[in-house]
């Protein structure tokens, strides 16, 4: 059971503009009241009528954060497990799509006996039961945090905050709180903030019958005492309740400002919380080592959507993490691959003391990507190759070392006489395209004595995939015989998820996304250790400067 009639509910809607960071509001949120003590959940609501991000363009959505259930999902999910340490399932995303599509089966099956099935009651009856199926079941939860995605506004987030005006009657106001993320522009011309925008967004908040009991506002600088006071009194909210979400340098000093504002002492009053002291040291110190790195060190990422950063969301967080780890700044270089391609490589890695080949899908740009992992590989610069960035490894090493010349992924050129990456049994016969990855969590076997055994440090490990294409074994022998070598094995499938290569300072590929489980206080050994690896060739490439 997920939640009793104990459990309290914080829904966090936002006002104004999108984009104003709703999903680190959340996830601040959550450390904060974890801080002290309290066992919570956090729920998206997506009001988009797909089933869920899987089939989205990352144009369109950004990254799909696949869960350890394997739920493709929003990527807030991957900041929410990032600030509170807890694994989330396919219970903590739910979309218009998935809503509808419940209801749907229901009346197939003849479940509403013969009534007209509408929006109200049976579309926010079903939201309600989503928002109390949240979380884990065998966790009873104190807390149950629910953002609604989208601006307040919206059509189609209008059925969740009835639901949710609903269930905060239901559940009474001692056992539930609003809370409203707004924007507070500073108009230079005029020289001071505008609380219009605020005031209007509440308006149609209140309108639906919701009244925040917190505010919390986005600014580019510190909110002056009189326009918190007049926000306040115009948007019916105390003063103390109104509370400045200044802009910052970093999203790991959110939860810092939010506490410094009274958010987490306002929340535990409010919903008269079982709560003890927060303990926030050691986030503190992580803030701490971030704003102070003893060095810095470039690494280029080559991809498909450079230019759309929200795409490898987890990888740019892990590697503030791993370089926090290692005291370093880890600079990303974006690299598109199909410049790699138009335009040679030599210069494209200049300065550069490390190479990630992150995941993706179809053939543009993958010639680019081939190249590059072969540069790594013939001129020792550290690699990482995450997927996809595996993939292209293998394809490189094939042709270039085991003479396969043709070599190719059977997703690039599905007759190559050398699928060496070729599509699995199961996935031959798919059709649909939705949720049909190897998607979630998969074991994997470490081989001892390889530099894979040193990272981890355990015999088995658990990691999360996305994907349809697969190492093919028939090869494996030949690759191995050369010096890549298959350093981690799925026991019951026998499929190859980690290789290395022996004669290379680090060279590493992985079938899974490491990504998704480094953790701010928790880097990812892979990532940990390849920021190390980079660290030490750009010192190393000093020296021999020097010299
Ligand atoms: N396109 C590849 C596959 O489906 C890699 C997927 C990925 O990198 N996530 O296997």
């Amino acid at each position: 059971m997920a939640v009793n009639e104990k459990t309290k509910f914080l829904f966090i809607t936002g006002g104004v503009v999108s984009s104003l960071g709703k999903g680190i509001a959340s996830a601040s949120i959550g450390l904060l009241l974890k801080s002290r003590g309290l066992k919570l959940t956090i729920l998206k609501l997506d009001p988009y009528i797909n089933v869920d991000p899987g089939t989205l363009s990352p144009y369109q959505h950004g990254e799909v954060y696949v869960t350890h259930d394997g739920a493709e999902t929003d990527l807030d999910l991957g900041h929410y497990e990032r600030f509170i340490d807890e694994d989330m399932t396919k219970k903590n995303n739910a979309t218009t799509g998935q809503i509808y599509y419940s209801v749907i089966e229901k009346e197939r099956r003849g479940d509403y006996l013969g009534k007209t099935v509408q929006v109200i009651p049976h579309i926010t009856d079903e939201i309600k039961n989503r928002i109390r199926q949240a979380g884990k079941e065998d966790i009873l939860y104190d807390v149950v945090i629910v953002e609604v995605g989208g601006t307040v506004g919206d059509i189609e987030s209008l059925p969740f905050l009835e639901a949710i005006r609903q269930m905060c009657l239901e559940v009474g106001h001692e056992n539930s709180l609003n809370i409203h993320l707004t924007l507070v522009p500073f108009i230079k011309a005029a020289g001071e903030f505008k609380t219009k925008p605020t005031q209007h967004s509440v308006m149609r908040l209140r309108e639906i019958g919701l009244q925040p009991d917190i505010l919390l506002c986005r600014c580019e600088t510190h909110l002056d005492e009189e326009s918190k006071r007049k926000i306040g009194l115009f948007c019916n909210v105390p003063r103390s309740a109104v509370i400045e979400a200044r802009d910052v340098d970093s999203i790991y000093k959110v939860p810092l400002i939010f506490e410094e504002g009274g958010v987490g002492d306002t929340i535990v009053q409010k919903l008269k919380l079982n709560a003890v002291k927060p303990d926030l040291t050691k986030w503190r110190a992580f803030v701490e080592r971030q704003s102070r790195p003893e060095a810095n060190v470039k690494i280029a990422i080559c991809g498909k959507y450079v230019d759309l950063k929200d795409s490898y969301k987890s990888i740019i967080e892990s590697f503030v993490h791993a370089g926090v780890a290692n005291n370093a700044r880890v600079d990303l270089e974006w690299l598109d691959s199909e410049e790699i391609e138009n335009d040679g490589i030599e210069k494209q890695f200049d300065g550069v003391s490390g190479i990630l080949i992150p995941g993706g899908f179809g053939t543009r740009g993958i010639e680019g990507k081939i190249a590059a992992a072969k540069y790594a590989r013939e001129h020792s610069i550290p690699y990482f190759g995450i997927c996809l960035g595996m993939q292209v490894a293998i394809i490189d090493f094939a042709r270039n070392v085991c003479n396969m010349k043709a070599a190719n992924g059977a997703e690039f050129s599905p007759h190559t006489e050398y699928p060496v990456v070729d599509l699995m049994e199961e996935q031959k016969h798919v059709s649909e395209m939705g949720g049909t990855m190897r998607l979630g969590a998969y074991v994997c076997k470490i081989r001892r004595g390889t530099r894979t055994y040193d990272i981890y440090g355990e015999d088995v490990i658990t990691e999360r995939h996305r994907h349809r294409y697969e190492i093919n074994n028939l090869f494996v022998e030949e690759l191995e015989k050369k010096g890549m070598i298959a350093t981690g094995v799925n026991p019951e499938t026998n499929l190859v998820e980690i290789i290395e290569l022996k004669n290379h300072p680090w060279y590493l590929g992985v079938q899974f996304h490491p990504e998704l489980k480094s953790r701010v206080l928790r880097p990812h050994p892979l990532f940990r250790e390849f920021v190390k690896a980079a660290l030490e060739y750009h010192r190393n490439r000093q020296k021999a400067v020097e010299s």
